[in-house]
């Protein structure tokens, strides 16, 4: 696809400036990529779920509102308990679920005063340390003093007043969002935006196209099967953005390679607020062998035409999300030694840039019908299942996805 005029590159942060990360060394939670999958979530035919309810709730006496009448609110049900404690049950969209309860509300009070909310988690355990907003675009982590964790309850402070106050698990992250970057890129002559496809509640699935256009040479980037994993998100935009920046190396690997991005594959899951299914109630990262669920039949129908249309060899999948601790899930050794070794080369790369780093690293052969293995299946490509932390502070976060950005296309510019 041709483009318009070069308006402006893309600002990057000062590379590897700031950068704190420690080695993450830290058992992963589980060494196979599928254990912390309760029994019986794994079948991808579609289950009904709970549709999130948007409301206001008005508590008359203390002249408090809490609200979900927004895109990607959850907060299932909330009581009053006294003059300023209140209860609300967070439920996921259906069960058996992995338990990464997600929630996200706004609060206001007629005068300021203190509003504590103690959250109980259905089928779940608490993760998310809470974030506020006061527009629901900055957001920052709720000061540690107001915030009481337990196992399925936690309870926070929040100082209410007239402004409303904006809480959630991480930062939100919508499509509205992921449509402001994507036009940002696209302004970009060597950037082409497009909607491949729809989910479920027929929210645009888009993809971008970064670098030579029908290259037979691709690496392909995917981001947001599960909505709550932010981090992964953070990351991935920083990777983009190294490739779509302004260094030596970035223009001469777009010159070869077409980096395909497909930024957010399940919108829906994210506007209705889910834990971690699209609207069918299903794990889209279990449905990479069956491809029941839309949003995963058409990331894979425009995949395969791109890839087979151009000719194109893909070289590498990569898939982000997040987790308790920054982690790579890779082919083990049996899975051809092609595939092996280019993510050790990345991996070892990207250990050297960063001082004192070791990647943390679980194994697993191609069985599981994830997205990582269907990279390996349907193209031959290498592949990783790319897990940023949950709390891995956004500066070093991005430093990592940039680093990444970096050693791979390096990496990927010495292959025949
Ligand atoms: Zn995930």
């Amino acid at each position: 696809m041709q483009k318009k005029l070069l308006i402006s590159t893309i600002y990057l942060g000062v590379f590897l400036a700031g950068f704190s990360g420690k080695a993450q060394n830290q058992p992963a939670p589980g060494s196979q990529p599928l254990s912390y999958d309760p029994p019986g979530s794994t079948d991808t035919r579609s289950k009904p779920i709970e549709l999130p309810v948007r409301r206001t709730y008005s508590f008359e006496g203390s002249g408090v509102r809490v609200s979900t009448d927004f895109e990607g609110a959850r907060l299932n049900e909330l009581t009053q308990l006294n003059d300023t404690l209140f209860t609300a049950v967070i439920r996921p969209e259906n069960a058996p679920i992995n338990m990464s309860p997600w929630y996200a509300f706004k609060v206001w009070a007629d005068s300021a005063r203190p509003v504590y909310i103690r959250m109980t988690y259905q089928n779940g355990r608490h993760r998310y340390y809470p974030k506020i907003s006061s527009e629901g675009q900055r957001w920052q982590p709720l000061d540690s003093a107001s915030f009481f964790p337990g196992d399925s309850v936690a309870t926070m402070r929040l100082a209410a007043g007239p402004d409303t106050l904006w809480i959630a698990a991480q930062e939100m992250i919508l499509l509205r969002h992921v449509q402001v970057w994507a036009d940002s890129l696209d302004r970009l002559p060597f950037v082409s935006k497009q909607t491949v496809g729809y989910s479920a509640q027929q929210r645009p699935i888009i993809a971008l196209s970064v670098g030579k256009p029908d290259s037979k040479r691709v690496l392909a980037v995917i981001s947001r099967q599960h909505p709550p994993e932010v981090t992964g998100y953070l990351a991935m935009q920083a990777f983009v953005e190294t490739i779509a920046g302004d260094s030596k190396l970035a223009r001469r690997f777009r010159r070869k390679f077409e980096t395909i991005v497909l930024p957010m594959i399940n919108p829906d899951g994210v506007a209705n607020g889910h834990w971690r299914h699209n609207t069918g109630g299903i794990d889209l990262n279990r449905d990479w062998k069956y491809f029941r669920q839309p949003e995963t039949a058409v990331v894979r129908d425009f995949l395969t035409k791109e890839v087979s249309r151009q000719q194109a060899r893909v070289y590498f999948g990569l898939d982000f999300h997040s987790t308790w601790n920054d982690i790579y899930y890779v082919f083990d050794e049996k899975t051809t030694p092609y595939a092996t070794s280019l993510t050790q080369q990345w991996l070892t790369g990207v250990e050297g840039v960063i001082p004192g780093y070791k990647a943390n690293q679980s194994a697993s052969g191609t069985e599981s019908p994830i997205s990582k293995n269907w990279f390996f299946t349907q193209f031959g490509a290498d592949a990783v299942t790319y897990e940023v932390g949950d709390n891995t502070p956004r500066d070093d976060l991005r430093v990592k996805g940039q680093v990444a950005a970096v050693e791979m296309m390096k990496l990927l510019l010495k292959q025949r």
